[in-house]
């Protein structure tokens, strides 16, 4: 997570975040960010919500195994468990989930 700085005068190197779920890093730009808001995890589709984010790939099988492995707790550092019924209804209602 730690970084300096330096990788970034490397001219190809898009940012990249690890996906809660599964694992991957992948390019930024293809996953969702989350934040944590009182308890519930939410999709912070405008990028605009502040404070401690997790990345998800937006797919079902990546939530799914987020929670299996308790992956939000330990990203956004709470105890207990997080509501991500939010994050569920975002990514069924989701439209466009052919790539
Ligand atoms: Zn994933």
């Amino acid at each position: 997570m730690r970084q300096h700085g330096k990788l970034e005068y490397g001219g190809h190197a898009a940012p990249q975040r690890t996906c809660v779920g599964c694992r991957v890093r992948t390019a930024k730009s293809e996953l969702l960010r989350l934040v944590q808001v009182e308890g519930q995890v939410v999709p912070d589709l405008r990028g605009r919500l502040s404070g401690r984010g997790a990345s998800l790939h937006p797919s079902l099988s990546c939530l799914e195994l987020a929670e299996r492995r308790r992956a939000f707790p330990r990203a956004f550092r709470v105890q207990g468990a997080l509501d991500v019924s939010r994050v569920r209804a975002h990514l069924e209602g989701e439209p466009r989930n052919v790539m």
